[in-house]
């Protein structure tokens, strides 16, 4: 029986990379593993308002999710990739194509882990979520959050399928994108006396923004970050002096680094200026129509080496590997803010390499896909 589900879960994941699903355009994709999960014999199959598909296993009171988004980042590079970007193809025992490893080997490995906890009969005592959830490229966390506010589901335990190497990924620094606003007066481009340009006061920021980055980087051990990323201005010719003008900033977060401590912190750098800030809100439309805003404070979360979801995550990779697992952090932020938001015990397990994530030729080795559905699948057996 196992070789023949691998061959099958290998197709499925193939197929799952040949559905083009940029982030807010999944509906294809969506229904394809809804009707995946529906032949797979879950014991229910929904979608939620945002579009986010979830199939159930099981009605025990121990309840693990294991969650993976199904979107992807845009491939505007085609020409330059040697294997067609939604070809699917295997080559050399790896699976090629944009989401091979960010992250469609990750949700063809759960969604079969499901399919065959139920068909061993591990989910006894316990409900088991298989999550493929939508926009997480852009709105990080948001998505699941929205499953977790709307559908009812309240997890014991949350697994986040993004990418690690097959190693256990403790967690991740968190990430803010804050806007900084600074107004001038427009004036002609002849007469900058009259006017005051926006630019010129915003320079002086720049410099302040600049000395706190480098402050960042010396700090020795975990640390936070902060990087200019855009700028931008208005006037209302390229004759006239800008009366408007504004920064982005990315702001990298250790543990412990709050919103308050946050705002603290721009208070004290814009100090003695006139210069307005506020988190960065990203907002768009889900593939359903339905409205998502992502307000940019994402926090970091670690889980402990001595919890139980961890310890079972090592039993559960000793077992198949005969070794223990390599603890890592992510350095990107995944759909786990929201599960460790609420109080939700979350590590992170999946196949293929993170660091070829949305890059060219992006691609996962199938053994990874394969050693990733045992490995969910056995550690619902640890509960
Ligand atoms: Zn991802």
């Amino acid at each position: 029986m196992a070789t023949v589900i691998e061959a099958e879960l290998i197709r499925f994941a193939q197929e799952l990379v040949k559905l083009r699903s940029y982030t807010g355009q999944e509906k294809e994709l969506a229904m394809f593993i809804k009707d995946k999960m529906t032949q797979l014999a879950y014991d229910q199959v929904k979608v939620d308002g945002l579009g986010n598909v979830f199939g159930v296993i099981g009605n025990g009171p121990t309840k693990i999710l294991f969650d993976s988004h199904i979107d992807t980042v845009e491939v505007n590079d085609a020409v330059q990739w040697s294997v067609g970007a939604f070809s699917g193809a295997i080559v050399n025992g790896k699976l090629y194509g944009r989401g091979a490893v960010d992250m469609k080997s990750a949700v063809a490995a759960s969604v079969y882990a499901g399919h065959a906890i139920k068909k061993l009969g591990l989910d006894k005592g316990k409900t088991i979520y298989i999550s493929t959830s939508v926009m997480e490229e852009d709105y990080d966390g948001e998505p699941v959050h929205y499953l977790l506010e709307n559908s009812g589901i309240r997890p014991d335990y949350a697994i986040i399928c993004e990418p690690s190497n097959s190693q256990l990924a403790l967690g991740h620094k968190g990430r803010a994108l804050i806007k900084v606003d600074v107004q001038g007066v427009s004036a002609h481009g002849s007469a900058p006396e009259k006017g005051v340009n926006a630019v010129y006061k915003m320079n002086a920021i720049i410099k302040r923004v600049e000395a706190l980055g480098q402050k960042f980087m010396g700090i020795q051990g975990d640390r936070g970050s902060l990087a200019l990323t855009k700028i931008d201005s208005d006037a209302v010719s390229l004759n006239a002096i800008p009366d408007h003008c504004r920064i982005y900033l990315d702001r990298r977060l250790v543990m412990g680094e709050d919103e308050q401590g946050l705002a603290q912190e721009m208070e004290l750098l814009l100090d003695g200026t006139d210069a307005t800030w506020e988190i960065h809100s990203v907002a768009g439309k889900s593939w359903k129509g339905e409205d998502i805003v992502l307000h940019s404070f994402l926090p970091a979360w670690e889980i402990d080496e001595a919890h139980e979801l961890t310890t079972a995550c090592v039993s559960a990779f000793e077992e198949l590997n005969g070794c223990k697992p390599r603890m890592t952090t992510w350095d990107f932020s995944t759909n786990g803010v929201a599960t460790s938001k609420r109080g939700i015990p979350t590590i992170g397990f999946g196949p293929g390499d993170d660091k070829l994530a949305h890059s060219r030729d992006e691609h996962c080795p199938v053994s990874a896909i394969v050693r990733a559905f045992e490995f969910y699948t056995n550690l619902v057996a640890h509960f």
